[in-house]
């Protein structure tokens, strides 16, 4: 009769413990070196062995077989904790050895979670690839009356045909002006917004200076936070941050409801992702 699968998970639980066991037998001072170098001179033949023992033992507890049996031990020991005591280090009590460190515990996959500041479970936009992105240009200029769209192009002979990356000028008429630049890692990939840049309506300046007042600097800067946050970040979703500052000058603050902030009198320029209203709201940085 072949044992039976928690015979095999205790056979494998047994056996790094026996190993683990085996390894407090290394002399104290080679344990620390055989830990830090893994390189080990031929001259010390006890280290390199040590050394193998400690990585095997490694490998024996990342193997599926022992991490399976130690997920189910926890999940065991979580349903019914009672009568399990360990006393398998009574033989030891007497040699005052500092303690150990606790048993070997699975490795619990943590979900990632995500850091991004443009979140939203509601939308589901397809992001854009470089293939429609004039479409979209378009379809967007279109729809929106004060905002307006376009390829930067540095020079007029610069030729039709678009770059990776690719420059987008967008401008908010009297508010400000925008350089975003898109790239994509191939065709099939879709565009994520690298970097944007913020100055005033009637600067003019290239896409990767910055703006003469602070006030736009502070809104680059707010733009760089918000791409850190999530790098991949599609070019719609970040068109309606961009929109957003339709009237950057005259929107309240949410949090202090006054449009200068009463520290340095500055605009609200930083914006936040309200998942209930699907909207973005101002704040002040100082807010
Ligand atoms: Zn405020």
């Amino acid at each position: 009769m072949s044992p039976s699968p928690v015979e095999n998970q205790l056979q494998a639980l047994t056996d790094l413990y026996n190993s683990i066991q085996n390894a407090r037998h290394i002399p104290r001072d080679l344990l620390k070196t055989a830990i830090v170098s893994n390189a080990l001179p031929l001259a010390a033949p006890s280290l390199s062995l040590y050394s193998q023992q400690l990585k095997d033992i490694a490998q024996t507890l990342r193997s599926d077989t022992v991490q399976t049996a130690l997920r189910a031990a926890l999940e065991s020991a979580k349903s019914d904790s009672q009568n399990i005591t360990n006393n398998v280090r009574r033989e030891n009590r007497k040699r005052r050895r500092p303690p150990s460190p606790e048993s070997p515990q699975p490795y619990i996959v943590t979900e990632r979670q995500s850091s991004s500041l443009f979140l939203s479970s509601k939308d589901d936009i397809t992001p854009l690839k470089n293939a429609e992105l004039i479409n979209y240009i378009r379809q967007f200029n279109k729809e929106h009356s004060l905002c307006k769209l376009g390829i930067w192009q540095a020079t007029r002979s610069a030729g039709k045909a678009l770059k990776n990356p690719t420059i987008l000028r967008f401008s908010i008429k009297d508010v400000l002006t925008a350089y975003i630049t898109v790239s994509y890692t191939d065709e099939d990939h879709p565009l994520a917004v690298e970097s944007v840049t913020a100055f005033g309506p009637r600067e003019r300046k290239l896409p990767h200076s910055q703006s003469d007042y602070a006030v736009f600097r502070t809104v680059s800067q707010f733009f760089g936070r918000m791409i850190h946050s999530d790098p991949l970040v599609g070019l719609q979703r970040f068109m309606t941050l961009l929109c957003s500052y339709e009237s950057m000058f005259t929107t309240r603050c949410d949090k202090c409801q006054r449009v200068l902030s009463s520290e340095g009198h500055v605009a609200a320029v930083e914006r936040v992702w309200n998942e209930n209203t699907s909207h973005w709201e101002a704040r002040h940085v100082s807010c």
